[in-house]
């Protein structure tokens, strides 16, 4: 099982979209995959027709049993998706109350870790959405993950906010002794802003081991696409978006070793 965490303190930067995108293909070529949604807004949760006001079962279910996991209490959270092959544990707004909830409470920061080793045979990949704020839930998914991508919009301001995340990151690492490799992706490139052209270079010159090689562009079929509930790879695999998220993935499964492995199996 491949466990990628997709995450970043700053809002709107393509996170979820990127889990959908990554999680679509993945599917689309037969992998089974589940999509965790770690955010009380439950974004990726609505995108696949949920409600997460209103959703009996979820994400937070995990929480409620003093920092164990019960057996078989993954699975019976899991539900099917439009798309073939994708799995979702959605999320309910009632996580916005577990910062507060599990403060002291031993384990808190494994659930996710725990509960996925159940679901080891069931699944091929795992991705974790996540939310900005750096709290009880990014600290599972940190805990949990193999692998971390790291969108970033291409913008100035967000480039600030990256150095601030990694070097959070670089200390939860320290604290979890969980040695998670990285991958910064640049996203909603407009090629034709100054703007977007700069910050990329900016990102070049000073991440130049750890950033992805191309960009995710501005695609608006991804806007239309997240309110009508399907992937974005099942809309239009000729979209120059799509395009970008088919080569990431691929770049991925290259860096994390999955091709590698299945050549040696
Ligand atoms: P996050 O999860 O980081 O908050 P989202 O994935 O929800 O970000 O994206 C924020 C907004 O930007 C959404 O409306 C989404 O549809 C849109 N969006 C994301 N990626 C793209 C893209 N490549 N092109 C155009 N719009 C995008
Ligand atoms: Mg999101």
């Amino acid at each position: 099982m491949r466990i990628w965490a997709v995450a970043n303190q700053k809002g709107g930067v393509g996170k979820t979209t990127s889990v959908v995108a990554l999680g679509g293909l993945l599917a689309e070529s037969g992998k089974r995959v589940l999509v965790v949604d770690l955010d009380p807004h439950g974004s990726l949760t609505s995108w696949f027709g949920y409600d997460p006001d209103t959703i009996a079962h979820s994400v937070y279910d995990l929480f409620q049993h003093q920092g164990k996991v019960p057996d078989g209490l993954p699975a019976q959270l899991i539900t099917e998706t439009s798309c073939p092959g994708l799995s979702l544990l959605p999320a309910s707004t009632a996580l916005a109350t577990l910062e507060r909830r599990m403060v002291g409470v031993e384990g808190m920061g494994l659930i996710i870790s725990r509960a996925l080793a159940q679901l080891w045979d069931d699944f091929d990949y795992v991705l974790l959405d996540n939310t900005p704020s750096l709290g009880v839930l990014m600290v599972n998914a940190l805990a949990a993950a193999q692998h971390l991508v790291i969108p970033v919009q291409t913008e100035f301001l967000a480039i600030k906010g990256l150095e601030r995340m990694l070097h959070t990151l670089t200390m939860i690492m320290r604290s979890q002794k969980n040695q998670l490799s990285y991958t910064i992706v640049p996203t909603l490139f407009d090629r034709r802003t100054q703007a977007s052209v700069k910050s990329l270079n900016q990102l070049r010159k000073t991440h130049t081991d750890t950033l992805w090689r191309f960009a995710i562009p501005v695609d608006t079929k991804f806007r239309d696409a997240s309110q009508a509930g399907v992937t974005p790879s099942a809309l239009d695999a000729g979209t120059h978006g799509v395009r970008a998220y088919v080569r990431l993935l691929s770049d991925l499964q290259e860096m994390t070793g999955t091709v590698a492995e299945r050549r040696h199996a």
